[in-house]
């Protein structure tokens, strides 16, 4: 009896460990105040921070902060749950810790979140490196693992699980198809990119996936379109906003199927990897998966409606021209309904045009503040040789705070340094 006790406290001390600090980040530790799942907000009250290396400083009355969490902004990812299912379990008094560290000199009201636990919970974590192998040893079962089919609509394919091949063994399945056939994220994850890592494999990324299990795509496009050229930008190979840490909801596009690497013709190489850390036969898994005829539509700020005769473009920016007042942008919805292929749309910038965050009221940005990879939703008027922005809301993770906040943030994160 003792014995049990004394396991249950070690494993509740393990949980309520709080999250690593390094230099330059702060830990933070508050209560919940508001959760609200439909906004992706945590409202903290925060009464102490600490410095990687200092003594924890109290603050009298709590500060509160904001935490925005969106489904589509950059690291930190969402490694357990989803951001609304997440923030429906939080109740209000619940205990908060988060390290945070400056995000964006940019965007100085912004603070990125690299870890949070709540009642002592992990509930984002820094992602996780990918597998070092993408071969790996092998095991004769056959887990059905839950997945959607990773190649749009459908693919060609049979058993050609350990097949010899080239004087090895063939750990994956091959799903044939036309050049640049969408590929869909096959579970709900984390993605790690490892392009030329192994340059059998070339353009390949690994979703690490919510339930543990993990999936390879491999031989994503290399070919600049209507040629095989092998010398395509990545926009081709990997879906705007896919990224080392990106957080994917099942049936989301991550990238366009090729044949870079080692391949004969177009194909996903797909395998699955199990929590036990070994390659598993996807056969069953491909059989029993449900085929998705459009990707995931995930729905954002369904407020926000363009007039009649505007548009509404979701995406990613690639690049800003501030001189020129025009940004680059890699598009993934058009009027919320997701697109299927690539599509990277110049964006001027009506003179009036407001750049906003969302959900945070009337503060305004300058457009060098629209740094590349932050999600954005633009409304625009069509114009004839390219749109015209309206409106730019800036979709960003993290934490919202006022300038007192920051000051104390910056102090203790330079002191740890
Ligand atoms: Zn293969």
């Amino acid at each position: 009896m003792r014995y049990l006790a004394v396991v249950l406290m070690l494993s509740v001390a393990a949980c309520s460990q709080p999250p690593a600090t390094r230099s330059g980040e702060v830990l933070l530790v508050g209560r919940a105040i508001i959760a609200d799942a439909g906004e992706g907000l945590l409202r903290v009250g925060v009464t102490s921070a600490r410095g990687a290396r200092g003594a924890a400083r109290a603050l009298d009355p709590p500060a509160t902060v904001d935490l925005r969490l969106s489904l589509f902004g950059r690291p930190p990812c969402l490694t357990r749950t989803d951001t609304a299912s997440l923030l429906r379990q939080v109740t209000a008094g619940a205990g908060v810790t988060m390290v945070v560290a400056k995000a964006d000199p940019a965007v100085p009201a912004m603070l990125a979140v690299l870890d949070l636990a709540i009642d002592g919970q992990p509930a984002l974590g820094r992602p996780k490196p990918p597998w070092p192998n993408l071969r790996d040893s092998t095991a004769g079962d056959e887990p059905t693992v839950p997945i959607l089919f990773p190649v749009l609509e459908d693919a060609d394919w049979h058993d050609t699980w350990l097949k010899p091949l080239f004087g090895n063994l063939h750990t994956g399945q091959d799903l044939r198809g036309p050049r640049m056939t969408p590929l869909v994220a096959c579970f709900g994850g984390v993605v790690w990119l490892e392009p030329k890592a192994d340059p059998l494999a070339a353009n390949s990324l690994v979703i690490l996936g919510d339930a543990g299990w993990e999936a390879l795509y491999a031989h994503l496009n290399n070919d600049t379109p209507g040629t095989t050229d092998n010398a395509a930008s990545r926009d081709y190979a990997f879906a705007p906003g896919i990224e080392n840490g990106a957080r994917v909801v099942p049936g989301q596009v991550v990238g366009w199927m090729g044949d870079s690497g080692f391949a004969t013709g177009p194909h996903l190489h797909f395998e699955l990897r199990g929590p036990d850390k070994q390659v598993h036969t996807a056969a069953p898994s491909l059989r029993a998966a449900r085929h998705l005829v459009e990707p995931a539509r995930v729905a954002v700020w369904p407020a926000l409606r363009p007039a009649p005769g505007q548009v509404r473009l979701d995406g990613i920016v690639k690049s800003v021209n501030v001189g020129a007042r025009r940004l680059y942008l890699g598009v993934r919805y058009r009027n919320g309904v997701p697109l299927s292929g690539p599509l990277y749309v110049v964006i001027g910038l009506g003179d009036d045009a407001a750049i906003r965050i969302r959900g945070e009221g009337t503060m305004e940005l300058s457009l060098a503040q629209l740094t590349p990879g932050s999600a954005v939703a633009v409304v625009a008027d069509p114009g004839l040789v390219a749109p015209t922005a309206r409106e730019i809301w800036l979709e960003r993770q993290g934490l919202v705070v006022d300038e007192t906040f920051r000051s104390t943030v910056d102090a203790l994160a330079r002191a740890g340094a």
